[in-house]
């Protein structure tokens, strides 16, 4: 099991590296991604992941086609990550190479917010309500994807991992709230 690197890691604050396009298609790039979504499927509440959590240097990240499916039946009312994650058809999750943000809205929305490499601290932090990232896919296909709510904020949650920066330089309100076994 690929392991999720917590806080005081020096790669969580160096910046990535760009992955070569040509790399895409490789072996070690393709077992990278495997791994990253395995870390991810292993977190019950894992909306996303980005490379540097697993102890890799590379401008990668992921987000869980869980988040996805839950954005989709949050408009028809009440869904839940976890229940979501638990469920057998779920889109897959989507890869984001060499990702930047194109486009953030002026608007902005204190979210609450805790990341899988900063166990168990949740947080206040400004984002952007809509953002738009320009990224390759898996397959080495560039894309463009636009996001409002939880989608910007991961977007921009991710990209912060790239260039070496924690939600906790910037949150507020930061609270202590492990789950009731890890206490
Ligand atoms: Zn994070």
């Amino acid at each position: 099991m690929p392991e999720i690197v917590q806080q005081n890691e020096p790669v969580l604050r160096e910046i990535a590296q760009e992955v070569p396009l040509k790399d895409i298609g490789s072996p070690k790039i393709q077992k990278i991604l495997k791994d990253m979504k395995v870390a991810l499927a292993s977190q019950d509440d894992g909306v996303a992941i980005a490379a540097p959590q697993i102890g890799v240097p590379l401008r990668i990240f992921i987000v869980s086609g869980a988040v996805l499916d839950m954005i989709k039946n949050s408009e028809e009312g009440g869904a839940e990550l976890i229940k979501a994650k638990k469920k057998k058809e779920v889109p897959p999750d989507l890869v984001f190479i060499n990702p930047v943000i194109t486009k953030l809205s002026k608007a902005t929305e204190m979210m609450e917010e805790g990341c899988l490499s900063v166990r168990y601290l949740y947080g206040k932090v400004k984002r952007s309500i809509k953002a738009t990232v320009t990224a390759y896919d898996e397959n080495g296909k560039k894309f463009e994807r636009g996001g409002s709510g939880i989608l910007a904020q991961v977007f921009q949650h991710e990209t912060d991992h790239l260039d070496g920066t924690l939600f906790i330089d910037k949150a507020i309100d930061v609270e202590d709230l492990p789950p009731p076994d890890k206490k």
